[in-house]
């Protein structure tokens, strides 16, 4: 097949492999979303890289939500190819999870935090088949590895933004993916959340997996991130957090609603602001 496509960031000596599209856990090519007229996604290509945290940022509005659902194919698209480690993503759905942006769930829902838990289960198990003492085992270590183990039977609608964060994800550990999905999971969470959201992510991404999160926080995107995607509709730029979050990118994705004295606090990428 062909080489890896090489992107040269000459003026700083360096060189990085994108990955090819089939060694890509995640890869989009020409996808355009709309709810009306106007499109919320345009035209928009993305290579997300494996064995990496990648954050996909841009302003309110600038149709990152929608770009994670309508890869998944929860809202449909006007165009647009998606491929999941080099296959439709019809034939790997399997190897996907995927944590919603907390506002848009329905916490009235009764079930009870093992219940949400056993829910990423039944993929792997088949809604048919009989949930053994194993897997209520296995749902238990899940809620263990986010620190909720003492919650097992409560509502879920009775935990705060940040118990509720980490009971999804706890559900999306159930589903033992290779790809996983969250859409701002530290947004109104706890400092303490925040912490153990993102050992969980990064142990995940020790293990090989590859972890995309809509991020809004970009104080954070340089301490917690190796890749970044920025878009506002369009695509604006996507590589390495040394290459592609500076302070030029930045400024293309928000445009006025950055300030100067916010960018001179951010940890930027090698072509930052000098
Ligand atoms: P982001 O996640 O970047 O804040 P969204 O993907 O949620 O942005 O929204 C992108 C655009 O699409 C926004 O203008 C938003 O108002 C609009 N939008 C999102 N969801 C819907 C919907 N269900 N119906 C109509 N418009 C929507
Ligand atoms: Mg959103």
């Amino acid at each position: 097949m062909t080489d890896p496509v090489l992107t040269l960031a000459a003026d700083h000596g360096l060189t990085r492999a994108a990955p090819a599209p089939g060694d890509s856990p995640l890869a989009i090519r020409g996808m355009t979303v709309s709810y009306g007229e106007k499109p919320a996604v345009f035209s928009v290509d993305a290579t997300f890289p494996p064995h990496a945290m990648t954050a996909i940022i841009g302003p309110n509005g600038a149709g990152k939500s929608t770009m994670l659902k309508a890869a998944l194919g929860v809202i449909p698209r006007l165009s647009g190819e998606v491929t999941v480690f080099g296959r439709p993503i019809g034939k790997a759905r399997d190897r996907i999870a995927y944590v919603p942006q907390r506002a848009s769930v329905d916490w009235d829902f009764p079930a009870t935090v093992i219940d949400v838990v056993l829910m990423g289960l039944y993929r792997r198990v088949g809604l048919l088949k009989r949930l053994t003492g194993a897997h209520l085992a296995a749902a238990r270590d899940c809620l263990d590895r986010v620190g909720m183990a003492d919650f097992t039977d409560r509502q879920i609608g009775q935990l705060s933004g940040g118990q509720q964060q980490r009971v999804f994800l706890a559900r999306a550990l159930a589903q033992e993916a290779d790809l996983y999905l969250l859409d701002e999971p530290f947004a109104g969470v706890d400092a303490a959340t925040e912490r153990a959201i993102i050992d969980v992510l990064k142990a995940l991404k020790a293990e090989g997996r590859a972890v995309v999160c809509v991020h809004h926080d970009l104080a954070t995107v340089a301490r917690y991130f190796d890749h970044v995607f920025l878009i506002n509709v369009r695509r604006i730029a996507e590589g390495p957090v040394a290459t592609a979050f500076t302070a030029a990118n930045l400024h293309a994705t928000y445009g006025g609603r950055l300030a100067t004295a916010h960018l001179d606090q951010l940890d930027l990428g090698l072509g930052g602001a000098s």
